[in-house]
């Protein structure tokens, strides 16, 4: 319901405003017009509630931690060096499975409630500032420090486009 008011809160919002620019009384614009700003309102609501806090399904942290309940800097559990960074909204699920340069092996897996199933993805993930990025709409997801691991074995899911991308070392 909030979200429903919140909606129509915005779309009027969008409309006085396209109004005013157009210098247009807000219920005399085009159906064009205002189908566009109803898309603009969808995509930015979906957007909004994208950061709200999710909940999460499976989560399994084997000598590892992680810094919040799904997101944040990545630990070794053995040797409490940081070997990564999981961003918090733009991922769908996780599977990682690494050596860390102490020996341990450790691994993390997390999906949520809401994930989607994804399809694989034979794409290579960009890397943008040492964090690797979805190469269809630059979604940052997760760093992995490659100086910390030996090895590692990597699938994780884009929220925004549901692609499962892979990575190892
Ligand atoms: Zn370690
Ligand atoms: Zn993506």
């Amino acid at each position: 319901m909030i979200l429903r008011n919140s909606k129509l809160k915005f779309l009027v919002h969008l409309y006085t405003l396209e109004g005013a620019i157009t210098d247009t009384d807000f219920n005399k614009l085009s159906e064009e017009t205002k189908k566009d700003l109803k898309e603009i309102t969808n995509y930015s609501l979906k957007r909004r509630t994208g950061f709200m806090a999710r909940v999460v399904k499976n989560k399994e942290l084997v000598r590892t931690r992680l810094a919040t309940n799904y997101g944040g800097w990545m630990y070794c559990d053995m040797c409490n060096e940081n070997i990564g960074y999981l961003c918090y909204a733009t991922y769908d699920s996780l599977e990682l499975k690494y050596k860390c340069n102490c020996g341990n092996q450790g691994s993390a897996r997390l999906d949520f409630e809401d994930s989607k199933i994804g399809q694989d993805c034979r794409d290579e993930l960009v890397t943008i500032k040492n964090r690797f990025c979805c190469p269809k709409d630059n979604e940052p997801l997760i760093t992995i420090l490659d100086k910390k691991v030996a090895s590692y074995e990597m699938k994780i899911t884009c929220k925004s486009c549901e692609s499962i991308y892979k990575k190892m070392k």
